[in-house]
């Protein structure tokens, strides 16, 4: 929902980055204030990866301009668990395996580090245990899953559920979601969308990448912005994915041509 009074969670201002000194970021500019939907498409190799990258604090991607702000402060002074301390939540594209640690164990204790950032007590196990039960219904995954390690040998679709359990954990203030969409059947798509639905309110914001205008017939955003060539070429409403998926990306080029970018 759009209130122009609302706090502005994130306010990035000609973000430029750059990955082995190859810039991918030219000139990011987004604001996204709480209550807020804002999807962010655009073709593969647009940058939209690089952008959730930047704004996690992934240390492979070196801001080279610009500014980000997470609600008044410097984001980028912060060291990447300062950030999800803090509220800001990755969803990864490629959610990563990691053997060897408890799926349950990994998700009790970054929920109970994002508790005590907010002053609020630490779950003991068998607190954390009915926490997160309850929890798994917002994705309707199997308990099972909390005994295995961290992503290991689960489905894409399997993953990208961990995600959103995370993500319902966590209970961040600005969520970035990078193609949670991917390799999800309508079923599973659903799910996630109803995830993503329960956990979105007045006071934090969902910033959705998507390849796909199927994810946003579940998820009505109130921003979609197009991304080409490292920047925001082009914001609207809602009816701007439509209009994409009629048209496809074929005036990007157009455009960018026309700027003298391509
Ligand atoms: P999108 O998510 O929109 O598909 P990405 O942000 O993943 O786009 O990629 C944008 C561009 O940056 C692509 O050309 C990609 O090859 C390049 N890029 C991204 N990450 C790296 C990396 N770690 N090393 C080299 N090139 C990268
Ligand atoms: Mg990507």
């Amino acid at each position: 929902m759009i209130r122009p009074d609302a706090e502005l969670l994130l306010d990035i201002t000609d973000l430029h980055a750059a990955v082995e000194d190859q810039p991918i970021l030219k000139g990011v500019n987004l604001q996204v204030r709480a209550g807020e939907v804002h999807a962010v498409m655009g073709r593969n190799g647009s940058g939209k990866s690089t952008l959730s990258k930047v704004l996690a604090g992934h240390p492979a991607y070196r801001v080279t301009g610009g500014s980000v702000r997470y609600r008044g402060d410097d984001l980028l002074e912060l060291e990447p668990e300062q950030r999800a301390r803090l509220g800001v939540f990755l969803g990864f594209q490629y959610p990563v395996e990691i053997p060897g640690v408890s799926n349950l164990e990994f998700l009790r204790v970054a929920t109970n580090t994002r508790r005590v950032a907010q002053g609020q007590e630490e779950l003991d196990t068998f607190e954390f245990e009915d926490h997160v039960r309850e929890r798994l219904k917002v994705v309707q995954m199997d308990p099972a899953f909390l005994e295995r390690s961290v992503n290991e040998g689960f489905s894409g679709g399997e993953k990208k559920r961990n995600e959103i359990l995370q993500m319902a954990l966590l209970e961040p203030v600005m969520a970035i979601l990078d193609e949670t969409d991917s390799g999800l059947d309508i079923d599973a798509l659903r799910v996630v969308a109803a995830g993503v639905n329960q956990l979105a309110g007045d006071h934090n914001a969902t910033v959705l990448i998507t390849h796909y205008q199927r994810l946003l017939d579940e998820i009505t955003p109130d921003f979609v912005h197009v991304m080409a060539a490292g920047r925001i070429l082009r914001t609207g409403g809602r009816e701007l994915a439509q209009e994409l998926e009629q048209t496809g990306y074929d005036w990007v080029d157009q455009e960018l041509a026309v700027q003298g970018v391509a």
